[in-house]
């Protein structure tokens, strides 16, 4: 599901010069599996490997992509609906795996032996296949959870999925992006309603749970700034969300602020990948370090 709204606020079309290559899919995203993809004109690098290894490569074909065209995987925590693939395609194909100590340990059972183990550290940058990334802790009942914002120096994505409430390191570290993938996980009232026992559904409403369409939007009024292009929402409940139903959320709160005509929204799929999405920004200060 797509809404495409190509004009810049400013009307005028960013200058060629200044144009990043810079391109994203969600391979499939939810609790049956995350994977995201993010790449330039050299390389490209997975953003969690929570689908089999066979789902990763079909996923990865489809949209024209092989398995040796990723050069790392970055892992935010260790639950396994973004970790599965992640042992076994790294050991495949010898790709380094990026994750928190925390998270290699918590996930050793399922991550097995890793050949390239790479820890990094919650607020410390690290440079992945040219890539600057920023991983940052994110309130989510895991061992050492983090969402990326990476950059190249000229475009900024953020990602945070996994994230039961929006703290002020998060609403700061994503600042400023050109893309953003951000999880809509539930609707309160069919969480509610729904079939989940009542200590799931307080785990999933708790602060570190998973984020609700309400929530989101919240954030996403408060984060909104012209260069933020493209938002794709990501991890949505089966059982207890619509994928009309985030759309329709997002697109109220982005009118509202009168910032729809200026920004494409993305609802990213359980089942398939998403259409290879374009991010171009103007200006990235980048992380520090
Ligand atoms: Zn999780
Ligand atoms: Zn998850």
């Amino acid at each position: 599901m797509e809404r495409r709204r190509p004009d810049r606020p400013d009307g005028n079309e960013p200058k060629r010069e200044r144009l990043s290559r810079l391109k994203i899919s969600i391979l499939g995203s939810g609790s049956g599996g995350n994977a995201a993809v993010l790449m330039n004109s050299r390389t490209a690098i997975l953003v969690d490997a929570g689908f089999s290894g066979r789902s990763i490569c079909d996923r990865l074909d489809r949209i024209g992509l092989k398995p040796q065209d990723i050069s790392a995987i970055l892992i935010t925590h260790e639950h396994i609906d973004h970790i599965r693939g992640a042992g076994g395609f790294s050991r495949k194909y010898d790709i380094p795996v990026y994750a928190t100590e925390m998270t290699i340990q918590n996930g050793r059972h399922n991550l097995g032996n890793l050949p390239r183990p790479e820890v990094i550290r919650a607020g410390c940058s690290v440079a992945v296949s040219g890539f600057d990334v920023h991983p940052f802790s994110i309130p989510h009942d895991a061992a050492d959870p983090v969402g990326f914002t990476i950059s190249d120096g000229t475009v900024k994505v953020g990602f945070c999925t996994d994230l039961g409430s929006v703290t002020h390191l998060v609403r700061q570290r994503l600042k400023g992006c050109h893309a953003l993938v951000l999880e809509m996980n539930h609707d309160r009232e069919m969480l509610l309603a729904g079939p989940y026992p009542w200590a799931l559904k307080q785990r999933i409403r708790s602060r570190t749970g998973h984020l609700s369409n309400d929530d989101a939007v919240e954030f996403l009024k408060e984060l909104w700034q012209p260069d933020l292009r493209h938002i794709i929402l990501a991890h949505l409940s089966r059982t207890n969300n619509l994928p009309e139903l985030a759309a329709v959320s997002a697109e109220t709160a982005l009118r509202e602020i009168q910032a729809l005509d200026f920004t494409r929204l993305t609802v990213a799929d359980q089942s398939r990948p998403t259409e290879i999405c374009s991010v171009e920004g103007p200006n990235c200060p980048g992380e520090r370090r």
